[in-house]
């Protein structure tokens, strides 16, 4: 399998996870412009995508879903909570997935997995094909139980580290969002998502890849800090997505 990121961030999200005959984009935050321009920096057009897959209907992870789907005839998949004809517009080719329910898109078997965010149904995804896994988990204001089963063993994880506490604490936002983003239901911090990270089976994992880090609220410096410790004995790669760039193709066999 191969992943890509077209970027990671507030302003815009969106991941290319393949398999030899099927690639999948999970999310899409970017404008058709912008869509087309991050896919030729990786070497892919609209037409290779066989499907888009959706986590929740935040923008950054939902305003380029239905205008790609209609010009470039798409089919898209994502919670009937997720769908909202008012905002999206019709969607020519789409997919009400149960999210307690696994699927298949071509050689790509789909795991969701239903997580704690301020969404109406609100999932995130792990994708298999040939014996490796590929965990994406973003957007979620803690680790439940259920969550930690299902990331238990992965070749590659996609881990948010949205913020640092104490940035977020004395940072530029306002009360009500600095309480939501560091609330149950919000997102991720350095230091939740470490305590992730000392869970998993590390013997398996080979990539962390760490996304979704905000820009006014952590610093790459703090995310390595607070990952150092549950780190030390790890043998993987890691490296961290980012907003303009993303992360560029990482082969997995
Ligand atoms: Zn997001
Ligand atoms: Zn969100």
């Amino acid at each position: 399998m191969r992943i890509a990121s077209l970027g990671s961030g507030s302003r815009g999200n969106g991941t290319l996870v393949e398999d030899e005959s099927t690639c999948i984009l999970v999310d899409l935050g970017f404008t058709l412009k912008e869509t087309l321009r991050r896919l030729s920096r990786l070497g892919r057009s609209p037409r290779d995508i066989d499907a888009v897959i959706v986590t929740h209907e935040h923008g950054d992870h939902i305003n380029g879903v239905a205008p790609f789907a209609r010009k470039f005839s798409t089919p898209v998949y994502m919670t009937p909570g997720t769908y909202d004809p008012k905002r999206q517009g019709i969607i020519p080719s789409l997919h009400k997935i149960n999210c307690h329910r696994n699927f298949r898109i071509g050689g790509i078997g789909i795991e969701p997995v239903p997580v704690p965010h301020d969404a109406k149904e609100p999932c995130q995804f792990l994708l298999s094909s040939g014996g490796i896994k590929v965990g994406i988990l973003t957007d979620l204001g803690h680790i439940t139980p259920y969550v930690e089963l299902q990331y238990q063993s992965c070749d590659v994880l996609l881990l948010e580290c949205n913020h640092d506490p104490g940035m977020l604490e004395v940072g530029p936002y306002p009360y009500p969002l600095k309480m939501r983003i560091g609330g149950m239901h919000g997102h991720l911090s350095n230091e939740q998502a470490a305590k992730l990270i000392e869970k998993v089976d590390l013997g398996r994992l080979r990539h962390l890849v760490i996304t979704h880090i905000s820009e006014k609220n952590n610093q790459r410096e703090l995310v390595r800090k607070a990952l150092e410790p549950v780190l030390r004995n790890w043998t993987g790669e890691s490296c961290i997505a980012d907003q303009e760039e993303g992360f560029a193709w990482i082969e997995v066999v």
